[in-house]
Order: structure tokens, then C-alpha cells, then sequence
């Protein structure tokens, strides 16, 4: 099978790789029909993450259909189409049991694509199949779907929960790539005064405005953080979310 294949920093390649088989009785094997791209990658690419060694397939993020099933699996049958979680996890464990799947105590967490073959490949081995994968119901759209593997609810959970979004606040938001426009979209669920989207890019902010941006600024000389201070009448912003994960955009925070 091709998959994308991590070697060193800044070096990865399409390869030939052997098709995954079931390893544990837990596992489920999934033919990918569409996988994405995160930062999180271009952060392994950069040689930022070094649990990730040479001859790494990398990728997380995924939707496909289910191909074959360890002895244990038995929420999920071959041929359903299911949406693969970016963690996996156990689901028995006292961490998985309080909800908090990436400390997961039996050897799940954040392991696709970092310590075990990830989903940027035509087939992946999925362990904890049954907590791991959630059933795509008939008809739904499968781009809509594999935004929930990671970016939606990663922009959701980390950016508006953890910032604690209120009515009226007025939000700044650094980064208008998928995070950053998945934290746009669902801080409206409560309803701030104002968005204020930072990027580089023109395109990204074009399309921060359809999502529902009340102001955007384009940052290309880095004096976001005072232009902000002018948006708002130097009283600043309620909520600053950083949505790249570089140094600059912490410091604009
Ligand atoms: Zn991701
Ligand atoms: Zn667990």
C-alpha cells in the first residue's frame, strides 16, 4: 500500500509499505477514504516531536471503511463506515473512565502517527477499535466527518472551552488556518460581541469573514497585538486564543 512515511526532519516521502494486519484482538483494520493534513504533522516534519522515528507513516486524522476485525471487537463489523478519533484509547482505564482519553493507562493516547503507523496511508491498524471509532451514519458527508477526527473538536475544546467563551466577550483569535477557523465556528455557540481574526494570509482571512469573523487583520508586520489594542479602544480582548502553535502567535496572545 502508499503511504507518507516520516524519515528525518524535513524529510518524508510516498512509499510502498507493507498492508497493516491485526496485532491485538482489540484491533480493527480501516481501508482510509479520506485523511487530512494537521499541524501537528508539520510540527513532526520539523523534528519538533521526537517520539516520531524514522520510518514513521504519519496522519491521525481519518474516515474509511472498516476492512477486518480483531476476536474482541465487538461494537464494529467489517464494511461499516466509521470516523477514527485522533486518540485512542481503552475506555476501562480510571483516566479513561474520567473522560480523559489521551492519558489513556493501557498504551493508548495520541499514539496514530506518533508512536504506532498512522492514517496517511490506504490502510491503517486501529487499536481499541471498540472506544476508537465512532459509526458514520448512511448518507453523511464524509469532509464534514474527518473534521471531527481532531481539528473541530480540538478548536472547540482547547480554544473555546478552555478560554471560556461568554456572551458579549470579544475574542481574538490567532491563526485562521483549520483550528483557528474551527475556533471561529464554534465559539458563536456563545455568542461574543466580537471575533477578531489574525493571519498572513488574505485567503484564510476571506474565508474567516463567511465563517463569521466580525474583524480580521492581517499581520504581516507583526503589530497585531497593538491594532488590536486600537479595534478595541486600548481595553484589549476578553478571550485570546492562540491557534498556531509558534512562538509569534504566542507572544501576539
Ligand atoms: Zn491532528
Ligand atoms: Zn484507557
Amino acid at each position: 500500500m502508499k503511504a507518507l512515511v516520516y524519515h528525518s526532519p524535513g524529510k518524508r516521502a510516498l512509499e510502498n509499505m507493507p498492508k497493516p494486519d491485526i496485532k491485538l484482538p482489540t484491533d480493527a483494520i480501516v481501508r482510509i477514504t479520506k485523511t487530512t493534513i494537521c499541524g501537528t504533522d508539520l510540527h513532526i516534519l520539523k523534528g519538533d516531536v521526537p517520539t516520531v522515528t524514522d520510518g514513521r507513516i504519519l496522519g491521525h486524522e481519518s474516515v474509511g471503511i472498516i476492512e477486518q476485525v480483531g476476536s474482541s471487537v465487538s461494537n464494529f463489523s467489517v464494511g461499516d463506515h466509521v470516523l477514527i478519533s485522533c486518540i485512542s484509547s481503552c475506555g476501562r482505564c480510571a483516566n479513561c473512565k474520567k473522560g480523559m482519553y489521551s492519558h489513556c493507562e493501557n498504551g493508548g493516547g495520541w499514539i496514530l502517527g506518533v508512536k504506532i503507523d498512522g492514517t496517511q496511508a490506504e490502510y491503517a491498524r486501529i487499536p481499541f477499535a471498540d472506544n476508537s471509532l465512532y459509526p458514520i451514519p448512511a448518507g453523511a458527508d464524509e469532509e464534514a466527518f474527518v473534521m471531527l477526527s481532531d481539528i473541530l473538536p480540538t478548536g472547540f475544546e482547547c480554544g473555546v472551552l478552555n478560554g471560556q467563551v461568554k456572551p458579549g466577550d470579544t475574542v481574538a483569535i490567532i491563526g485562521a488556518g483549520p483550528i483557528g477557523l474551527a475556533t471561529l465556528l464554534t465559539a458563536q455557540f456563545y455568542s461574543p460581541a466580537e471575533v477578531i481574526m489574525v493571519d498572513n494570509d488574505d485567503n484564510r482571512l476571506e474565508i474567516a469573514k463567511k465563517f463569521g469573523a466580525t474583524q480580521v487583520i492581517h499581520n504581516d508586520l507583526g503589530n497585531a497585538a497593538e491594532k488590536i489594542m486600537a479595534l478595541t479602544a486600548n481595553r484589549g480582548v476578553d478571550v485570546a486564543i492562540e491557534a498556531v502553535g509558534i512562538p509569534a502567535s504566542f507572544d501576539i496572545c
